[in-house]
C-alpha cells in the first residue's frame, strides 16, 4: 500500500495472489475455490499482526506523554525480568546494555519496549496508536476491516498479554492500509489525513471536473518537543541495517516486523513457526512524499521487503520524470502460492525476532517485589 504523504491519497494498493478483472465473471467459481484466496483484498481488508512495526507508536506515546525522553534508557541483558514468573527475550541484535529509544527502535529492542510499554500502559499506547491510523477507520472509500488493539477489557487480557501487546503482539490485528496511514502519520509528524482513493469526480459527458477531493485532517498529535525528531531518527537507523536501503540515493525511514504465525514447521528437530513480514517506510525523509505499509504473509523478516521498498521509492521517482516503464502482466500460474512448501531458512532471527520465545503469553504473572 503506498500514500501520498501530502494528502492521503492512495497511489498504489496492491495485492498477491490477484485475479483478472476481464476473468472475473467467467473463472469466478476458480478464483473463489482457490485456496490463494485471490478475491481477498488483503490490502484493505487482511488482518494481521503489527509485530515491531508497532513499536514507534509506542515510542511517539513514551515520549509524548514524558514517560520517557531522548536521554531515558532501559538495561537489555536479553531477558525481561520484572515479572516473577514470566520471562520474555530479546535477540540483542546489534544492541546490549543501556538503550536508548533511538538506539531501541533502530535494533527493535523488545526488553526496552516492554519495559516502556508497561509504564505508559496500554490505555494510553492505545490511544496514540489510535490516532496514527491503528485499529481505525483510515476513511477510504470502499470497505475496509477495522482491526483491533489489545485491551485491558480483552477476555484474555493479563499483564504479560500488555507487554507482549507493546511490541505489536498480543490480540492486536491491523490492515496494510493501516500501515500505510501510520506511516503517513509519523512522517507528517502527526497530522493524519483521510486514506483516499478518488482525486475527482468529472462529469462523464463533457470531463468538466464537478469536485476534488480535498486533504482531510482526521486527527492530530501536537508535537510539543522532539518526538517525531526521535521516532525519525530511529526509523533512519533501521533503514540503514536493510542494504537496499542504506545504500539507496535519498534518506528513508522504516519500521520491520517479524511477527510469528501459528503454524509451525521442523528444523532438524526444532519446532518453528513461520512468520509473516511486516514493514513500514516513509521518505525522503527531508521531505517525505510517499508512506509504504507491507505485509508479505510467510515472509520470513521484514527487512526482507527491504528491496520491495526500493523498488517502490525507483517506481514512484520514474513516474515522477516520465521514465516509468510498465511490465506486461504475467500469466498466472496455479502453482505458486502454497505456503507449506515455501522454503524458510533458519536466519530470521538473525535479522530480528518478534517473538518472546513463546508463542502464547504466560500466564498472569506476580510482579517480583521491588528489586
Ligand atoms: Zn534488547
Amino acid at each position: 500500500m503506498v500514500l501520498d504523504v501530502k494528502d492521503g491519497s492512495v497511489l498504489a494498493s496492491a495485492n498477491y495472489p490477484s485475479f483478472d478483472q476481464n476473468l472475473y465473471a467467467t473463472q469466478y467459481s476458480e478464483y473463489s475455490a482457490d485456496p490463494g484466496m485471490p478475491l481477498f483484498n488483503r490490502a484493505l481488508q487482511g488482518l494481521y499482526t503489527p509485530g515491531s512495526t508497532y513499536k514507534p507508536s509506542v515510542a511517539v506515546a513514551a515520549l509524548d506523554t514524558g514517560v520517557i525522553n531522548r536521554f531515558s534508557t532501559v538495561y537489555c541483558n536479553g531477558v525481561y525480568n520484572y515479572f516473577q514468573d514470566y520471562h520474555p527475550k530479546c535477540t540483542r541484535h546489534g544492541h546490549s546494555g543501556n538503550i536508548d529509544v533511538i538506539t531501541a527502535i533502530k535494533w527493535s529492542c523488545n526488553i526496552f519496549f516492554y519495559d516502556v510499554g508497561r509504564r505508559v500502559t496500554s490505555d494510553v499506547y492505545d490511544a496514540y496508536a489510535y490516532k496514527l491510523g491503528l485499529g481505525q477507520r483510515t476513511g477510504v472509500e470502499v470497505s475496509e476491516a477495522l482491526g483491533r488493539l489489545t485491551t485491558k477489557n480483552d477476555s484474555n487480557y493479563t499483564a504479560s498479554l500488555e507487554v507482549q501487546a507493546a511490541i505489536g503482539q498480543g490480540n492486536t490485528v491491523i490492515t496494510p492500509v493501516q500501515l500505510a496511514t501510520y506511516a503517513g502519520t509519523i512522517a507528517n509528524r502527526g497530522t493524519r489525513y483521510r486514506t483516499h482513493f478518488v482525486k475527482s469526480i468529472l462529469d462523464t459527458n463533457t470531463g468538466k471536473v464537478l469536485q476534488e477531493t480535498q486533504p482531510e485532517v482526521m486527527d492530530v498529535i501536537e508535537d510539543r518537543g522532539d518526538t517525531f525528531d526521535l521516532v525519525q531518527q530511529g526509523m533512519m537507523g533501521v533503514a540503514q541495517t536493510i542494504p537496499a536501503l542504506a545504500s539507496y540515493p535519498y534518506t528513508i525511514a522504516c519500521k520491520t516486523g517479524s511477527p510469528q504465525r501459528s503454524e509451525s514447521y521442523y528444523a532438524g528437530s526444532t519446532r518453528k513457526h513461520y512468520t509473516n513480514a511486516t514493514m513500514i517506510a516513509y521518505g525522503p525523509v527531508e521531505d517525505p512524499r510517499i508512506a509504504i505499509g507491507i505485509v508479505v504473509e510467510y515472509g520470513g523478516a521484514g527487512a526482507r521487503t527491504g528491496q520491495l521498498v526500493a523498488d517502490i521509492f525507483d517506481a514512484y521517482f520514474a513516474m515522477q520524470n516520465g521514465t516509468l516503464t510498465v511490465d506486461e502482466p504475467e500469466t498466472a500460474d496455479p502453482a505458486v502460492g502454497d505456503p507449506t512448501t515455501e522454503a524458510v531458512d533458519g536466519d530470521a532471527a538473525a535479522d530480528e525476532t518478534d517473538t518472546a520465545g513463546e508463542t502464547a503469553p504466560a500466564p498472569e504473572p506476580a510482579a517480583a517485589p521491588a528489586a
